[in-house]
């Protein structure tokens, strides 16, 4: 049977997780087995939501971390049996996931993939664009944003000072909607040019 991708993305707060997993039960209810990857890394510590969220399932399920999210090292965690392979935070990925994701829709894998699409800067994340260029079917999600509680959130805005495009921690963000995210962005500039004239 030939394989397929389908990737789930959106900000952080947007549900991606929770639609991996609903994903994840529904192939152990028909009885495929499936392999979960998350990357891992020495320097700090990622939220491992999908850990908490698969663990009360049952069914032939193996969940793995992939030491510094190396998509090498991933292909080698693979059970050559498993017919689901499910890959979230896949913006911390190396880019090479493309490829090893694009050899298992050959193998006849079903790949299932989450991941933020924009970092706080506004910015594709990581390996996700070409993720969703070679995906059979991309699904984005929302969360609502936290400042108007109307619209659609589109960014996962950064709380705290720090800079570097990784910083790990629900909170340090906030999900914002476009006009809430000009609203804030233009509060910091004119902050800025005020000090700049004092
Ligand atoms: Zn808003």
């Amino acid at each position: 049977m030939a394989g397929n991708i389908k990737v789930i993305t959106g900000e952080m707060f947007s549900g991606k997780s929770k639609e991996l997993s609903r994903l994840i039960e529904r192939a152990l209810i028909a009885d495929l087995t499936v392999d979960v990857f998350y990357p891992v890394f020495s320097s700090r510590d990622s939220s491992r939501d999908i850990e908490r969220r698969v663990a009360e399932l049952r069914g032939s399920l193996t969940i793995m971390g992939v030491p510094d999210g190396s998509a090498r090292a991933l292909i080698t965690l693979i059970n050559p049996g498993a017919d689901v392979v499910a890959i979230d935070e896949a913006q911390f990925f190396t880019h090479d996931l493309v490829d090893v994701v694009k050899k298992l829709r050959h193998d006849g894998k079903r790949v299932l993939i989450a991941g933020l699409d924009l970092d706080y800067q506004e910015n594709p994340f990581g390996c996700m664009g070409a993720l969703m260029c070679i995906a059979d079917d991309v699904m984005k999600v929302h969360a609502v944003c936290t400042a108007c509680k109307k619209s659609d959130a589109f960014i996962s805005y950064r709380l705290s000072a720090e800079s570097g495009q990784v910083v790990i921690g629900e909170s340090n963000y906030t999900a914002l909607c476009v006009e809430c995210y000009d609203h804030v962005m233009m509060g910091k500039q004119e902050r800025t040019t005020d000090y700049q004239t004092a």
